[in-house]
């Protein structure tokens, strides 16, 4: 194993990092820096110890679900090898980032391309795989081309543009993309796992997920550990965003990162915000309050990152108003391939919107409610589940404000009319 440098980063315009690890090498992306910064991938990380030094690291998913890493990886290892004629895994590289809120995979692929491309390179010859995709936004294809093309090996890596819409960073959707064109959800009878692209067992992975592969690769899982807690390990990248003249930034934590600390370290005080959104769109809001960052442990003292957003609202902005505005982009975005989510998406956007504007109608909440649970679990992907799970946080930590618009008051603007 190499030994990691202590490199503290520079600030890297426009998303200043505080680091120790991801980000190390920023902001000079070039092969030289990296390798300067790392060093060579050990090439003994193809190897069968490679997969267990993945399953001891208890790396989980950086992209939004958080399952374990070699699990996952495994099951599509498996499935290759079943049957009379063994198939080769594909792996994909997701960096599609279609949550607004995020930003920390675009900054990712801006100045760590070549730990993304290790990761992937590595991952796929563990797996016994050939076929390897980097699914990114278009903005990020310059930089990504440019690095695969001085990166030893990485030439069999095809780039695939992956549209700018919510939903297209959905693992079935990368698939589809990948296959007809279309970055639409497909309801799977099989797991991609075990049937994904051309009927493949096909492994869809976060960015940064990978890119914390290659690090864990190079140093090892007890490295990785040494970062977080014994529940949730190692560093994840953070997009940070506030009330101006708080800038967009983004952060490396340790796994079980306080929520406080985090606002501190964008420039935000606690008593400055009223409320933040936690996991982007498909999140849950709560008041700043003493929790961790975490996909595990009690509710009422760990948020889940979800896609590693962490959004706050200022003193003086509604909660329901935003909250309205989130959900008709929601709704607009739905794929509208599922009645629940074709029809209860917009039937739900509009009755909080009524709420948002000041509608006297103390029936509005309960409707609100009711479409919300009408929704959950009836879509072929989990666009609405998500998008119900915003709503019922809504409602619960902006129940006072929701009260006040009933009456036909904003409290955000000190009771004025909503
Ligand atoms: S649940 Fe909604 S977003 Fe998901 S596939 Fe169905 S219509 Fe599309």
């Amino acid at each position: 194993m190499n030994a990691h440098p202590d490199v503290v980063a520079q600030p890297v315009p426009p998303a200043p990092v505080q680091l120790s690890r991801l980000l190390a090498a920023a902001p000079d992306p070039s092969l030289n820096r990296h390798l300067e910064t790392f060093g060579p991938l050990d090439p003994g990380a193809d190897t069968e110890g490679f997969l267990q030094e993945l399953e001891a690291s208890k790396l989980t998913g950086r992209g939004g679900a958080a399952f374990e890493t070699w699990r996952k990886a495994m099951a599509a290892a498996r499935s290759g090898r079943k049957g009379l004629f063994p198939a080769r895994p594909v792996v994909i590289a997701n960096g599609a980032e279609g949550e607004p809120l995020s930003f920390k995979d675009r900054t990712l692929l801006a100045y760590a391309p070549h730990l993304v491309i290790d990761g992937l390179l590595a991952l796929t010859r563990a797996l016994g795989g050939t076929q390897m995709y980097l699914y990114v936004p278009a903005g990020s294809i310059p930089g990504v081309r440019h690095a695969i093309a001085e990166h030893p090996g990485a030439a069999r890596i095809e780039i695939v543009a992956a549209p700018a819409t919510f939903i297209a960073g959905e693992a079935s959707a990368v698939v589809n993309r990948i296959a007809t064109g279309s970055a639409l959800p497909v309801d799977q009878r099989r797991r991609l796992s075990e049937a994904g692209l051309n009927g493949r067992p096909t492994l869809v992975i976060n960015v940064e997920t990978l890119a914390q592969v290659a690090l864990i690769g190079r140093y090892g899982a007890r490295w990785f550990r040494e970062a977080g807690t014994s529940s949730d390990p190692g560093t994840r990248l953070v997009s940070v965003s506030g009330p101006p003249p708080v800038q967009d930034v983004v952060l490396e934590v340790p796994g079980g990162a306080s929520l406080v600390d985090v606002l501190a370290a964008a420039g935000m005080e606690p008593a400055s915000v009223s409320a933040v959104l936690v996991g982007g769109y498909h999140g849950r809001w709560i008041r700043p309050g003493p929790y961790q960052l975490s996909p595990g442990g009690p509710a009422g003292q760990t948020v889940r990152p979800g896609a590693g957003v962490v959004h706050a609202l200022g003193l003086g902005t509604c909660g329901v108003q935003v909250t309205a505005r989130i959900l008709a982009y929601l709704a607009d975005e739905s794929a509208r391939q599922c009645g629940p989510c074709m029809f209860g998406l917009p039937a739900m956007a509009s009755v909080l919107n009524r709420i948002a504007a000041g509608e006297r109608n103390p029936r509005l909440p309960g409707e609100l409610d009711r479409l919300a649970k009408l929704v959950a679990g009836r879509g072929a992907c989990r666009h609405p589940d998500g998008t119900a799970g915003l709503v019922a946080s809504a409602l619960e930590v902006f129940d006072e404000d929701v009260r006040a618009h009933l009456g036909g008051r904003c409290l955000a603007v000190g009771g004025r009319p909503a």
